[in-house]
């Protein structure tokens, strides 16, 4: 059985003592999860899962050396120029191919 309380969620495993301790040390990563929605809000790779391929139409994700997060179809003669579409988080297992609607499993890193 699992419960909730606040953004954490345990099961019957953890002790009070787990909890009190990832209680204390979530003020510790509140600055490193507003830094990410920041990069990410930039159009930045944040590295926390793993970049996609479509299977079906080969739509490719890269990071350019600055970073930033682009596509591309990995057929197309000019590859490596972004073609502006990102695949679209379906929820935390999933994202969806924004050419062709085919779902790609998320891997987090
Ligand atoms: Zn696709």
């Amino acid at each position: 059985m699992k419960r909730q309380r606040g953004n954490y969620v345990r099961d019957d495993k953890s002790t009070d003592d787990d909890f009190k301790l990832i209680e204390s040390l979530a003020p510790l990563f509140e600055p490193i999860v507003a830094l990410k929605a920041k990069m990410a809000s930039l159009g930045l790779f944040t590295h926390d899962r793993e970049l996609l391929v479509c299977p079906a139409c080969k739509l490719t994700e890269d990071v350019t050396f600055e970073g930033y997060l682009i596509t591309y179809h990995a057929d197309d003669a000019k590859s490596s120029i972004d073609c502006g579409l990102r695949f679209e988080e379906v929820d935390e297992v999933r994202l969806r191919c924004p050419v062709c609607g085919t779902y790609v499993a998320n891997k987090p890193t």
